[in-house]
């Protein structure tokens, strides 16, 4: 047996192939060629932001033990069945360059592991450099067994990046329901009604409270049925049983996943000074030089200084009543917001998509000079200048001094807001997860259903 790990990406195809998907017919080959897995296949999401990739950007890692002689058999099958997969996909989504990387994972050095798991943690919150890619690809050297990459280069890095990280801290579970590739047709019996047993306290990502939205079945044309997702996997198996009757699948199968963990703000604050680039994840404290302004689309502009720079910062509509505790935000205010720069469109400097917001420095009132009513006639009173007093416009009544007042600000800004299930990402953490984290995790299945496929006989 060798120990091999095997890194795939982007496999985007144009009528809804998607990598998860494809990563299950690997499995089943591993399993029919008499290889095991040793852990749970792991689903990694990397930055959210990268411009050429979907917003879901995953890329899937599988670690198996596999016969030594079947290996050369393993690796020409999985160059064709990527060509196979993509073909009957009706060809690769544009922009897409699918990669495989397959490692020999036996006595590997501590020093390597670290390269892999840098270069993994990069992925998670900026764009990795293709110098990044090639450095670490020269220093693997014979390590890498196979690399498949026939249109490009880039998905050899999500593959890497997913291989480079092991989930040794925080992570959840994503068990995913298929359909069988030939059925193009959504399938119209899971409008089933939602129930609360989908949405506790070790679930998420399920169901948006706020309209009433199922999220759990993506709306694009991947085979994807529905991902359930959660903390335990006892609990997703439940789940999965009770609704089971109701849905023709094809395969399913558990992943282990950095999803609902802010893997993104983590690895960003590991980082030695966070540099604001565009398209980085990030967290800091922003301190608000200008009111919050809601736009005719209904986004929230305002600005900030952020490690001495100066950003505007947006909350955009789909953001939902995370713009209300921004509208609250006053010039002067400190909060701590994560979210990614961008480009911007109209100036020179990067804006803040914001994603979270977190109390952090607000005073309790401001102070503020007001103008009084004339007690004679009450009508309104100008100021005649700094300490001069104020004069009644109609009858000149005169007062002299100022008259300064606390304003309280009704600000009660709870100690973190995230926008709805709708428009949070992959990666963001949910609210009922903070302060249920793993604190590390231990490789292996903890269950023994974790993979089922109706044809387990590894032929596309
Ligand atoms: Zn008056």
């Amino acid at each position: 047996m060798k120990y091999l790990l095997i890194g795939l990406d982007d496999i985007d195809s144009y009528a809804g192939g998607c990598t998860t998907h494809f990563a299950t017919y690997i499995v089943e080959k591993i399993l029919v060629l008499g290889g095991y897995l040793t852990d749970y296949p792991r689903l990694i999401r990397l930055n959210p932001d990268t411009p050429w990739r979907t917003r879901g950007n995953g890329a899937v890692a599988i670690e198996a033990a596999f016969p030594k002689r079947k290996i050369p058999h393993l690796l020409d099958w999985l160059e064709k069945s990527l060509h196979e997969y993509i073909i009957l996909n009706d060809g690769l989504r544009p922009g897409t360059q699918p990669g495989i990387v397959v490692l020999d994972g036996s006595r590997i050095k501590r020093e390597t592991y670290e390269k892999l798991n840098l270069f993994s943690s990069k992925a998670l919150y900026k764009i990795v450099s293709h110098d990044e890619l090639e450095s670490l690809i020269s220093y693997l050297g014979k390590r890498i067994i196979k690399m498949v990459s026939p249109y490009g280069r880039r998905g050899l890095i999500g593959s890497l990046a997913a291989i480079g990280n092991f989930l040794p801290h925080d992570y959840t579970y994503e068990l995913l329901v298929y359909r069988k590739l030939s059925i193009r047709e959504r399938d119209r019996s899971l409008n089933i009604i939602p129930n609360l047993d989908w949405e506790d306290e070790y679930t998420f990502a399920h169901v948006d409270l706020e309209r009433k939205n199922i999220l759990w079945s993506p709306h694009g044309p991947d085979p994807v049925i529905l991902g359930i997702r959660g903390d335990r996997i006892s609990k997703i198996i439940r789940i999965f049983r009770n609704i089971e009757k109701y849905l023709s699948y094809d395969r399913w199968i558990i992943y282990v996943t950095n999803q609902g963990t802010d893997e993104h703000f983590k690895r960003s604050l590991y980082d030695q000074g966070q540099s604001i680039e565009a398209f980085n994840q990030y967290i800091g404290v922003f301190k608000l030089f200008s009111n919050p302004l809601r736009d005719k689309g209904g986004h929230l502009h305002s600005n900030a200084i952020v490690n001495s720079n100066s950003i505007e910062v947006m909350v955009y509509e789909p953001s939902g009543r995370l713009r209300d505790v921004m509208d609250v935000l006053e010039e002067g205010d400190k909060v701590v917001l994560g979210g990614v720069f961008k480009p911007s469109r109209y100036h020179a400097n990067l804006l803040f998509n914001t994603q979270v917001i977190s109390f952090c420095s607000i005073p309790i009132y401001r102070e503020s000079y007001v103008k009084p009513i004339c007690p004679s006639c009450g009508s309104k009173m100008e100021s005649l200048g700094k300490s001069s007093g104020y004069e009644c416009e109609k009858c000149k009544y005169h007062i002299r001094g100022s008259l300064m007042l606390k304003i309280y600000r009704s600000v009660w800004i709870p100690h973190l807001s995230l926008p709805p299930y709708r428009s949070i990402r992959h990666l963001s953490k949910p609210l009922k997860r903070y302060g249920r984290e793993h604190k590390y995790r231990v490789k292996g299945f903890k269950n023994k259903l974790w993979f089922y496929s109706r044809n387990l006989n590894g032929s596309l």
